[in-house]
């Protein structure tokens, strides 16, 4: 699925052969594709597919996702409700990549790479662990959609999309979710944020 997107935005053809060729040879391996600190991916994945880092983390998102996703079913319902405090999956390590807020009115991050899920405090950045209520701000899309926000850091200038499950009862998967609101990533984009699961608006822009 994450080919199949990539192949829509357009440009990256050429990084995706790589890859594909690379993991064919043996040239790459899963581990070199894991969540490191700061990164998607190690370095030589980097080198070995010469591409976007943007690109090469979306990527090794995709790849493994379905693997990881299967690896950890069984010990997902050991985690139990604010057992893990930390912005990185308790599972494999990767940054959250969106957020909902439940039917019981917690966040919970949601990992691109794995799948997994986990809560965590509301007004705290997930990225540097900030909580200063006034440098946590909320950005809304230019015509609100109800449900939907942008949870933004001013301290270490990293965002989250959100999405409010209590308003939008019947929404997609967090990942078909964040996929399907490039809009706000532009928003996020425009007024300095970033993030570190690389958007389609951002793998849109590597293209061009
Ligand atoms: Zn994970
Ligand atoms: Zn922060």
């Amino acid at each position: 699925m994450s080919l199949e997107i990539l192949t829509q935005i357009g440009g990256h053809e050429d990084v995706i052969q790589r890859f594909a060729h690379a993991w064919d040879t043996g040239e790459i391996s899963p581990a070199m594709l894991l969540p490191m600190k700061g990164r998607i991916g190690t370095a030589r994945l980097e080198e070995a597919v010469a591409g976007p880092r943007d690109v090469v983390s979306f990527l090794a998102c995709g790849a493994l996702r379905p693997a990881l996703d299967a690896y950890f079913a069984d010990c997902r319902s050991h985690l139990s409700d604010r057992l893990w405090v930390l912005g990185v999956c308790p599972f494999c390590g990767a940054p959250p990549g969106f957020a909902d807020v439940t039917e019981g009115g917690q966040r919970r991050l949601a990992c691109h790479m794995c799948g997994g899920s986990w809560v965590f405090p509301r007004l705290q950045c997930p990225f540097c662990g900030h909580q200063t209520a006034k440098d946590l701000v909320r950005l809304d899309a230019e015509e609100k959609e109800e449900g939907y926000f942008i949870s933004a850091c001013k301290q270490c200038h990293g965002y989250i999309k959100e999405l409010d499950r209590r308003v939008r009862w019947n929404a997609g998967s967090a990942l078909i979710e964040d996929w399907g609101s490039p809009h706000l990533d532009l928003v996020a984009v425009h007024a300095g944020y970033w993030r570190p699961i690389p958007s389609l608006i951002q793998l849109a822009r590597g293209a061009g």
